[in-house]
């Protein structure tokens, strides 16, 4: 290395120690300073997520048999168990409010390093973020769910698709309520769009599932366009 580029690293390695002097980092479960080695969030509240570890299994998981008779799957993967008054409900919450999507990408760069170990995930072509609803995105106008996809599509290097899946309004019954209840009136309805027929296998991605409904309605939107292709699912959590 000659000395010129010495003296740039050195001044950058300078400029990102004194970012980090003047804006520290905080974590995002107990906001407490983060060490320069931490991202996002610190090692004590990372100790505390609990994983599934569905990576590892050999066997169908309870996320796998969340969807059985409902809809064909691929595979269906969770990094996190949710736990209420836990680190992983105030990443959630994170992830959700504080317009940050580097917290998402830094989730979504270690559910990645997962992905690599299960066979099933060899052959995708697309991450598919779930789309927010109209109503949060009028408040907030960030998409959790993408940030994750993207990180995941960044480590991994796979596309990150945001076009193919729309969430489509619903009823037309709407008019004379006002435009908040018109928002909460707008049901999950998912329109699909034909660009999804140059996949085979897509991964819908989305924070955290509950009953699984709202990603059953975008497969069966994707399958209406294009019935034969591979469907996995991918949260950051699972309550
Ligand atoms: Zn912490």
């Amino acid at each position: 290395m000659n000395s010129l580029t010495n003296v740039v690293l050195n001044r950058f390695s300078f400029l990102g120690d004194l970012t980090h002097l003047v804006f520290p980092e905080t974590c995002v479960s107990c906001s407490n300073e983060l060490s320069k080695e931490e991202k996002s969030i610190c090692s004590i509240c990372q100790s505390e997520l609990i994983e599934t570890n569905f990576h590892l299994a050999k066997e169908a998981t309870v996320m796998d048999q969340l969807f059985w008779g409902r809809f064909e799957v691929c595979k269906a993967y969770s990094y996190l168990f949710f736990e209420k008054e836990k680190s992983s409900q105030h990443v959630l919450f994170s992830l959700k409010y504080r317009d940050n999507p580097a917290i998402g990408e830094y989730f979504g760069k270690e559910i990645a390093k997962r992905l690599l170990v299960m066979s099933e995930f060899t052959d995708v072509d697309a991450f598919i973020p779930a789309p927010l609803h109209p109503k949060k995105a009028f408040l907030r106008g960030y998409n959790q769910s993408e940030a994750l996809a993207k990180g995941m599509s960044d480590a991994l290097n796979i596309r990150l698709d945001t076009n193919s899946i729309i969430r489509a309004k619903h009823g037309s019954t709407q008019t004379k309520k006002n435009r908040f209840q018109r928002w909460d009136n707008v049901q999950s309805t998912f329109k699909t769009k034909k660009s999804i027929l140059h996949y085979n296998h897509v991964v819908l991605v989305d924070d955290v599932i509950t009953t699984g409904s709202t990603l059953e309605s975008i497969a069966q939107s994707i399958r209406e366009v294009h019935p034969k292709i591979k469907i996995s699912i991918v949260t950051l959590a699972m309550s």
